[in-house]
């Protein structure tokens, strides 16, 4: 059984989805009610099927964090949000759970594996996957083919990688620095230090600001955890210009539209048949029967191999052999099995 912690995007968000789900009591509470809510497993098993008859079951626990929660400095209330929902999880015998979104950040920012016990749960981390190896490796995939589609040539090509010193962002730029030709990489983030690591990990890249970044820019990444959208001009970028953006919540504000300015849903994979769920209506995906977020694809793929194990765990950790592993998961998912 494979298991996806979720949570929504907004105040907003958590209260349209109450009416939608059949919750119209909850549809008015405010961030308060957010705060003090338990995690929530849907009733509905998820069912997932294999062109050639494979099946796994899974459950999706939203954990009731919200965004907001961060930025109103209710650390704890997220906190608590992200364990319980692991030991909820955990509780119902879970296998291989995803951990999405913001949850695996919160996890790895204050430092949640110092929290052994729930009550009388004693948390099994390695039931725990990040989902972050398999999310890396498909938007280095959509890099590769979107650039080669638009006519942008990697070996001229400048790639910005906002948010670069993450756990997704530093596998990215792993991945480019190994896998491809790229000309020039461009470092954003704020902490100056992960910045410098980073650049001797790699052996290259340019450290720059945002504002100075974009306009040389070929093809922009954006992975950084960035609670709301940020507004970009479209005018200051290059055309063509490739962006693709793989935050939950989306980084990139839906307005960036410009002639010559490809936006990208990152992080998003297509399965091969129609799931039988409502959860990514919810998030407003193009084609909500198969595609899906990739780390919770990733928790999927795992449980297709039984390979209960917390495949990305930690910071910082993802090895560009570690994400052809996650790319030969899906392939063999692909040709042998489905
Ligand atoms: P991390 O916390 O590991 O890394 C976040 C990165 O963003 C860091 O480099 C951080 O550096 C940078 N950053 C944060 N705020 C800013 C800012 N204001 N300006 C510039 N850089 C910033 O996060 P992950 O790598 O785990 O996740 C990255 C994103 O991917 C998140 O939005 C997450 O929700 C999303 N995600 C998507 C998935 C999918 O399936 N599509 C799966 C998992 C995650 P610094 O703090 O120094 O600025």
């Amino acid at each position: 059984m494979f298991g996806l912690i979720g949570h929504l995007t907004s105040l907003e968000h958590a209260q349209a989805a109450a009416r939608d789900m059949g919750y119209p009591e909850y549809a008015d509470e405010g961030l308060d009610f957010w705060c003090s809510a338990p995690p929530l497993m849907l009733d509905q098993e998820i069912t997932v099927k294999s062109l050639t008859g494979q099946v796994i079951k899974g459950r999706y626990v939203e954990s009731c964090f919200l965004p907001e929660m961060l930025a109103t400095r209710r650390i704890k209330a997220a906190t608590r949000k992200i364990i319980n929902a692991m030991a909820h999880a955990q509780k119902h015998g879970i296998d291989i759970t995803a951990l999405g979104g913001f949850s695996s950040i919160i996890f790895e920012n204050f430092n949640l594996k110092q929290i052994e016990r729930i009550r009388n749960i004693r948390l099994e981390f390695q039931r725990f996957t990040t989902g972050n190896t398999h999310t890396a490796y498909i938007i280095c995939r959509q890099v590769e083919q979107a650039s080669a589609k638009l006519g942008i040539d990697l070996s001229k090509a400048t790639i910005a990688v906002c948010g670069a010193t993450g756990d997704i962002g530093s596998a990215v730029c792993r991945w480019m620095n190994a896998h491809t030709d790229v000309q020039d990489l461009l470092l954003i983030a704020r902490d100056r230090e992960r910045l410098n690591a980073l650049q001797t990990e790699l052996g290259r890249g340019r450290i720059l600001g945002l504002d100075e970044a974009l306009p040389q820019a070929d093809i922009v990444v954006w992975v950084a955890s960035m609670p709301k959208g940020v507004e970009i001009d479209a005018e200051s970028l290059k055309k063509p210009c490739l962006l693709i953006d793989g935050g939950y919540p989306k980084n990139l504000d839906t307005k960036v539209q410009a002639p010559g300015v490809y936006v990208l849903k990152g992080g998003i994979v297509e399965h091969s048949l129609d799931i039988d769920w409502p959860l990514m209506q919810l998030v407003n995906m193009d084609a909500p029967g198969r595609q899906l977020f990739a780390c919770f694809a990733e928790s999927m793929l795992l449980e297709f191999e039984k390979w209960h194990t917390n495949f990305s765990w930690g910071r910082n950790q993802i090895t560009v052999e570690k994400m052809e592993k996650s790319g030969a998961f899906r392939s063999s998912m692909a040709s042998n099995r489905s």
